[in-house]
């Protein structure tokens, strides 16, 4: 049976590394340090909710619709994410608040969610 790859040391928590490989089919195994991909640090929620957003193509409503969680909530997430994976989101959103103004008068975001972005909540 095979279990998610585990990322963090349950004892010391800090990160492990791949160093051993099996073959499926003839049973070669092979042993060096193998690195695990970026998003391999990233927790089942939070994968589920990446493979989501791809699937929307990056619609954010979609992926609203289809997690059933408020515009500010998809945000955060996606905030969430864009840290975990080492970026900082620290520019980008000063960037946005043109842009919240912007969907905020086309009605696609209440101005209670609005007001929860500018925030930072
Ligand atoms: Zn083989």
């Amino acid at each position: 049976m095979a279990y998610p790859v585990l990322t963090n040391c349950p004892v010391c928590s800090q990160n492990l590394k791949i160093t051993k490989l099996k073959c499926n089919h003839c049973d070669t195994t092979i042993e060096n340090e193998f690195e695990l991909s970026k998003l391999a640090s990233l927790t089942k929620e939070q994968l589920q909710f990446v493979e989501t957003f791809l699937v929307s193509r990056g619609n954010i409503k979609e992926v609203e619709k289809e997690l059933g969680i408020s515009y500010p909530t998809v945000r955060g997430k996606l905030n969430d994410i864009i840290m975990a994976l080492g970026y900082d989101t620290q520019k980008k959103n000063e960037l946005d608040e043109k842009k919240i103004v912007a969907m905020l008068e086309k009605g696609e975001i209440s101005p209670e969610d609005a007001i929860k972005l500018l925030k930072g909540e």
